[in-house]
């Protein structure tokens, strides 16, 4: 039987023996149906590239239009393990491929799904607890390492006042022929017509196993430590702080996130890095990322076309294509230039400046997830549903978050050192130097009141609304600022 293996599925755990026949499809289709970013065209292409080299003979590499292409080529039969989107299983189906379980996640579907059963909320907090049991992570008998489960109270320090973090940078691959093989190739697709956003640049990411355990060693040696305190700060001359710049990698399945967790686990317990950093991170994966995944599949085809909020602006065309000089709000103009010049920012960039803003505004949640999906590095479908759509843009009206992740400058402004050097100011809601953020969330408040209204964790800022005696004109300010680049 020979493996496909999908191009997001490219470490050595997806195969069950190392010399076992495989399948590797390139197809030129997928670029041209949607623009995404020249950076992460790159770092696909490169990673599936580099697999076939390794592979040698062993690898069966097709470079088609479509996948149905390439399919038509194959004799023998395949098999694959599962995919991570709904596309991909219905081809699988259709083309009669034998499917296994999936791999490249901690916990497997029949965990979740028995974890899930019977639960009339399915908190993130409750799966992360319930598999540290099942795996044995970071756990001492029965109980939490360090006597409590979760860290993240020690977690959200502002960043440094120096404005630096003492971590050295993650080292950066080095690119070979392949890459330069990439880039003429993406140049000259792009001289026939198929479009790309954002900026070519070095590549920043893995492209292969050994590169990405290289990144995570070095992590875990030297940035480990630092990861949580600071996982919440924003720096504008520093993108990356303590972050691990694993996503990619662990994405295109060059890891396997349970070797990440197991080893953030060694350090600690060998002394090397606090809990509060191992649990930080370890938190990260066997929570976050495996709760994410599970709810691509648990919540249905529907949920991400789901907009409770009523959310119905198309996304402004300076956002649409990175345009970051357009932009005089310092915090959003340096966000949207990491995008258009790296294909990534860290979760608070996304969550708080990207995902904050689309939400104030009124963005279509669906437009906004299948903006991130393009112009990441590191994003697939299954992880902009609850991502984008559940937790940035409350669309489910509350099925995965407690209240919607709308904040106003005053946060920005204790997490960055953005506001110093902007036009606007955090503290001002009302008149030229009204900090966009800041007008935008008692804007956003007062356009969904009755919708958010009975929302506990709500309930003081919107008795805090009812007592502003300039709403309206803030209100009126907002409706006038719209869309534009702030
Ligand atoms: C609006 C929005 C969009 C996002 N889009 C993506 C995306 O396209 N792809 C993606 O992998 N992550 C996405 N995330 C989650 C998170 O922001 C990124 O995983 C993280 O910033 C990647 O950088 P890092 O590898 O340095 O992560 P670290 O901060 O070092 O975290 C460690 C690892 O934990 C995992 N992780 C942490 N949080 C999440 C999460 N919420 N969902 C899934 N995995 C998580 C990632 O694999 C990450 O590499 C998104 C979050 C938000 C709020
Ligand atoms: S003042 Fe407002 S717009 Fe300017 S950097 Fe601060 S939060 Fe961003």
């Amino acid at each position: 039987m020979r493996r496909w293996l999908f191009a997001d599925q490219l470490g050595p755990h997806f195969l069950d023996e190392p010399d076992q026949p495989v399948l590797l499809i390139e197809s030129k289709a997928v670029f041209r149906r949607r623009a995404f970013h020249r950076q992460k065209a790159h770092l696909v292409l490169s990673a599936l590239r580099h697999r076939a080299a390794e592979l040698g003979d062993q690898a069966l590499h097709l470079r088609t239009e479509t996948y149905r292409e390439a399919l038509a080529q194959v004799r023998e039969p395949l098999d694959a393990c599962h995919p991570t989107s709904r596309a991909a299983r219905g081809l699988l189906r259709s083309a009669g491929v034998t499917v296994h379980e999936p791999r490249g996640f901690v916990t497997s579907p029949g965990q979740f799904t028995a974890w899930a059963q019977g639960r009339r909320s399915l908190r993130l907090e409750d799966f992360y607890r319930h598999v540290r049991v099942l795996h044995d992570v970071l756990m001492d008998g029965g109980a939490p390492a360090g006597g409590r489960w979760n860290l993240d109270a020690d977690n959200r320090e502002p960043p440094p006042a120096d404005g630096r973090l003492d971590v050295p940078p993650p080292p950066m691959p080095v690119e070979d022929d392949i890459d330069a093989q990439v880039r003429a190739d993406l140049d000259r697709w792009q001289d026939e017509g198929v479009v790309f956003t954002g900026r070519d640049g070095p590549r920043l990411f893995p492209a292969t196993h050994a590169e990405a355990a290289a990144r995570l060693r070095h992590f875990v040696t030297h940035r480990l430590a630092a990861f949580g305190p600071y996982e919440d700060a924003m720096l504008a001359g520093d993108p990356w702080l303590a972050h691990s710049m694993l996503s990619a990698p662990l994405n295109l399945g060059l890891l396997d996130p349970i070797d990440a967790v197991h080893r953030a686990e060694a350090a600690y317990r060998a002394g090397h890095v606090p809990l509060a950093g191992a649990e930080g991170f370890i938190r990260q994966l066997i929570g976050w990322r495996d709760y994410i995944w599970h709810l691509y599949w648990h919540l249905g085809a529907r949920y991400p076309h789901t907009n409770r909020l009523a959310a119905r602006r198309p996304l402004p065309r300076w956002f649409a294509d990175l345009d970051a000089d357009a932009v005089q709000a310092h915090c959003l103009s340096d966000v949207l230039a990491g995008v258009r010049d790296r294909g990534w920012v860290h979760h608070i960039p996304r969550l708080m400046v990207l995902g904050n803003y689309a939400l104030q505004r009124g963005w279509r949640p669906a437009a906004l997830a299948d903006w991130f999906h393009r112009n990441f590095v590191d994003g697939y479908e299954w992880v902009m549903t609850a991502n984008v759509v559940g937790m940035s843009q409350y669309a489910d009206a509350g099925a995965i978050t407690t209240k919607p992740y709308a904040a106003g400058g005053a946060y920005l402004n204790r997490m960055s050192d953005y506001c110093g050097s902007c036009p606007y100011d955090p503290r001002r809601r009302l008149g030229d130097d009204a900090c966009p953020y800041t007008a935008g969330y008692w804007a956003f408040l007062h356009r969904n009141r009755q919708r958010l209204h009975g929302n506990v964790r709500l309930a003081q800022p919107l008795r805090q609304l009812d007592r502003l005696a300039d709403l309206d004109a803030v209100v009126e300010q907002e409706r006038h600022r719209g869309s534009r680049a702030p």
